[in-house]
């Protein structure tokens, strides 16, 4: 049985997955905002400090995996905060616990990005890049000039950022290199508290329902925990840097042919440098 730090783990996704690996015999180290093993506000960098060091504390240094669920919505006048938690909740976390989770040589890692990632048009690069650049304020700026779309602006930007992050370092040396399977999940509209509220808030609500889901419906958080506890699993030995969407037909139905792709002429180069560079394991 293995030792799992999931945050988020007092609501909604974060909750079953925790729910659902406690189940299964395994130690769970929960980090939430009021309740939890860990409490601790991963909007602020003390908060993010102590949760890290608290869950390494607690897992004496050796961690089989981490789930990092802890997120906001596109909350009106939240868009600082969307930015410290959705990415520097995850990213600095996991800094922190690498070595812990190398200790394990087998761990997996799933990180909750989103479907807004792909659906969500216009999103600005710079803001993604001043994300990437560890700068949330600069983001933050970067979305004003959006007015009330701001908070879906920040939230998507902070999913595709943290979706980059995964895969740039999953294939690295630290990562794979180290036995570490660093994947995300992209869920679509899930019935959680978070969903309610924005359903519940009526500036929102309109941009919500008439969002496509194929499947028609919302995602259930339960099956979503089920999702998660297969990506920890040994099923999932193969899975390395991928963004796994489960969003009822949305991704496919608005982008049908953006993906799977070849490697566009533009790409052609930075394609054959990375082939050029890379030493074969086996
Ligand atoms: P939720 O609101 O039910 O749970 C989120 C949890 O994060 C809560 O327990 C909350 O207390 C915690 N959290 C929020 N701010 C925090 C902070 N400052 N410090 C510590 N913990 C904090 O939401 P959910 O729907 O289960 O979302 C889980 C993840 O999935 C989030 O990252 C969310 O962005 C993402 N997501 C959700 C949906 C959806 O439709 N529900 C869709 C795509 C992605």
């Amino acid at each position: 049985m293995g030792t799992y730090a999931v945050t988020g783990s007092a609501s909604g996704m974060g909750r079953t997955t925790a729910d659902k690996l406690r189940a299964a015999g395994h130690t769970v180290i929960g980090v939430d905002l009021a309740e939890g093993d860990v409490v601790a506000d991963l909007s602020t960098p003390q908060g993010r400090r102590e949760a890290a060091s608290e869950v390494l504390d607690a897992a004496s240094g050796h961690l089989d995996g981490a789930v990092l669920a802890a997120g906001l919505g596109p909350m009106p006048g939240q868009e600082r905060v969307i930015a410290q938690v959705n990415y520097l909740g995850v990213v600095e976390l996991l800094k922190a616990w690498q070595p812990a989770l190398a200790a394990t040589g087998n761990a997996k890692v799933v990180v909750f990005s989103s479907n807004s990632t792909t659906t969500i048009p216009l999103v600005p690069r710079r803001v993604v890049r001043a994300l990437l650049a560890g700068d949330a304020q600069k983001a933050v700026r970067g979305v004003r000039l959006f007015g009330r779309a701001a908070p879906l602006m920040v939230y998507a930007a902070s999913k595709i950022a943290v979706s980059h992050w995964v895969r740039r370092h999953a294939v690295r040396a630290e990562w794979a290199g180290a036995g570490i399977r660093l994947n995300a999940i992209a869920p679509g509209a899930i019935l959680t508290p978070l969903l309610e509220h924005q359903l519940a808030n009526q500036p929102q609500v309109k941009a919500v329902r008439s969002f496509p889901i194929p499947i028609g419906g919302y995602g259930d958080a339960s099956q979503l925990g089920d999702w998660v506890v297969f990506m920890l699993s040994d099923a999932a030995d193969f899975l390395v840097g991928s963004v796994v969407f489960v969003d009822g037909g949305s991704d496919a139905y608005l982008r049908t042919d953006a993906w799977p792709r070849p490697v566009p002429p533009h790409g052609l180069a930075r394609y054959l440098r990375r082939l050029r560079s890379h030493t074969p394991s086996r």
